[in-house]
């Protein structure tokens, strides 16, 4: 694994912070840099409690949504957002316990909706509520996530993934909190999980630092049949802008309750990676299910033998399309190209920032890209990048002594053989240069 997320829709604080401690010991233990993700709550909506914490909607009746709070039952529950009789429209369609059951808001009451249950079932205490299609009246970032946000610039989260964004001023809402922590290093990664986000999505990937596609909750919002296509239009647009993508939820769904994922899932995961996402998640398969360490260990095997199959040269035409203007780009594009017709083993990157490997990490080499950097939080900050192996080194100061040390580490990172090529890229001199201006090819 590269990144560990911990969701702050089950999380409290003190287990969130015993599970950095614990990554944090580890990551000393074995030399390795796992990066921390904490995930937003966001603005979701939830049912309230009903008498005896169910109650069994009959498809066909009628059932009266509440804006304050009452006991639910068979004829009515509660929400937890008051505004809810304003925003949706009549005919709207309200799905809950992640689309199972299903209304159809016929009428609006002073403070209740009257809505036809179109789709029954069993609905518990405190299960989600979606509207698909509809643009909420109220403020982004709820004081719970405002809480949350604090908490994980305090114990050095390196990724915040936040839940629900529909706009591109939902996550400059979260800049504008984190320029007020100070806190330059959280990089920002939005979670697409409805059609207004899907919708927006040119103006959210140019905001954050990465999409991730959320199939779970988009899911309930879209016809799931539409994933797939949405999936991959986000993949690409992200190749296009230089941005990390993540394919996340049931990528490996059946390993929750038994030792084999099905085929299908076994081409889920080499799907995202053949169309070139940067990383694929799982969750319930490593919170609740019973083989964790299992499911991990053969998603890398199928991730491994799919990056065999990758068109690499596909995705390096595809992403050189935006890139023009800049020279540490320009350059990144070339390494990238030459370690490919050169079959070289690694491309090798000094890197204060962490700016020159995203770059060449963007045009999908086939080849290793080891990130060098003597700065922590560099090294924690590119986990997501494809193909990237970020390590910490000592600072840096000749220009032979880099290239010897990048040999060393080639030798010692990747099986390799005599006469195996690398490249060595990055800026020279190491500090105050403002980009990348060197390349250099050498043979071990
Ligand atoms: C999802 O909905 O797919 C998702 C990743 O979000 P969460 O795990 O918070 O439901």
């Amino acid at each position: 694994m590269d990144v560990a997320r911990i969701n702050l829709s089950h999380a409290n604080y003190s287990f969130c912070e015993e599970i950095v401690k614990k990554i944090n010991e580890l990551n000393y233990e074995l030399g390795t840099h796992i990066a921390v993700m904490l995930d937003t709550k966001g603005p979701d909506i939830r049912v309230g409690k009903f008498s005896g914490g169910q109650a069994y909607l009959k498809t066909g009746d009628k059932i009266r949504i509440y804006m304050n709070k009452v006991v639910g039952d068979k004829t009515k529950f509660s929400v937890s957002y008051s505004n809810l009789i304003n925003d949706v429209k009549y005919d709207s369609i309200i799905k809950m316990d992640c689309g199972l059951i299903e209304l159809k808001v016929l009428d609006k009451g002073k403070d209740y909706l009257m809505c036809e249950v179109l789709s029954g079932g069993i609905i518990k205490d405190g299960r989600s509520l979606n509207v698909p299609n509809i643009r909420f009246n109220r403020p982004f970032l709820s004081k719970k996530d405002i809480e949350d946000i604090k908490f994980a610039s305090k114990i050095g989260t390196d990724f915040l993934a936040l839940s629900y964004v529909s706009t591109a001023e939902n996550i400059l809402e979260v800049n504008d909190l984190l320029i007020e922590l100070e806190n330059n290093h959280m990089s920002i990664i939005a979670k697409i999980e409805n059609e207004i986000g899907i919708e927006e999505i040119d103006e959210i990937i140019n905001m954050c630092e990465g999409i991730m596609i959320a199939r779970g909750d988009l899911g309930v919002e879209i016809p799931m049949e539409r994933i797939p296509g949405v999936q991959k239009k986000i993949i690409k647009k992200c190749l296009m802008a230089g941005k990390i993508s993540i394919v996340a939820t049931e990528l490996m769904a059946s390993m929750e309750h038994q030792i084999r994922p099905t085929r299908a899932e076994v081409s889920d995961v080499a799907n995202a990676v053949l169309d070139g996402v940067d990383a694929v998640m799982l969750s319930g398969e490593t919170t609740i299910g019973k083989y964790p360490v299992e499911t991990l260990a053969l998603m890398e095997k199928i991730i491994t033998s799919a990056e065999l199959d990758i068109d690499y040269e596909g995705l390096i035409d595809y992403a050189v399309q935006t890139e023009k203007q800049d020279i540490t780009g320009i350059l990144a594009y070339n390494v990238a190209e030459s370690a490919n017709r050169l079959k070289c083993k690694a491309i090798i990157t000094p890197t204060i920032s962490g700016y020159t490997a995203r770059k060449i990490s963007r045009f999908r080499p086939s080849c290793h890209v080891i990130a060098a950097s003597p700065n922590p939080a560099t090294v924690k900050s590119l986990a997501l990048c494809f193909g990237v192996t970020p390590i910490l080194v000592d600072e840096l100061k000749s220009f032979d002594k880099i290239i010897d040390k990048a040999k060393d580490i080639t030798k010692e990172l990747i099986h390799t053989e005599a006469n195996d090529k690398i490249i060595v890229t990055g800026g020279y001199p190491f500090k105050g240069v403002k980009h990348t201006n060197f390349m250099k090819i050498e043979e071990l």
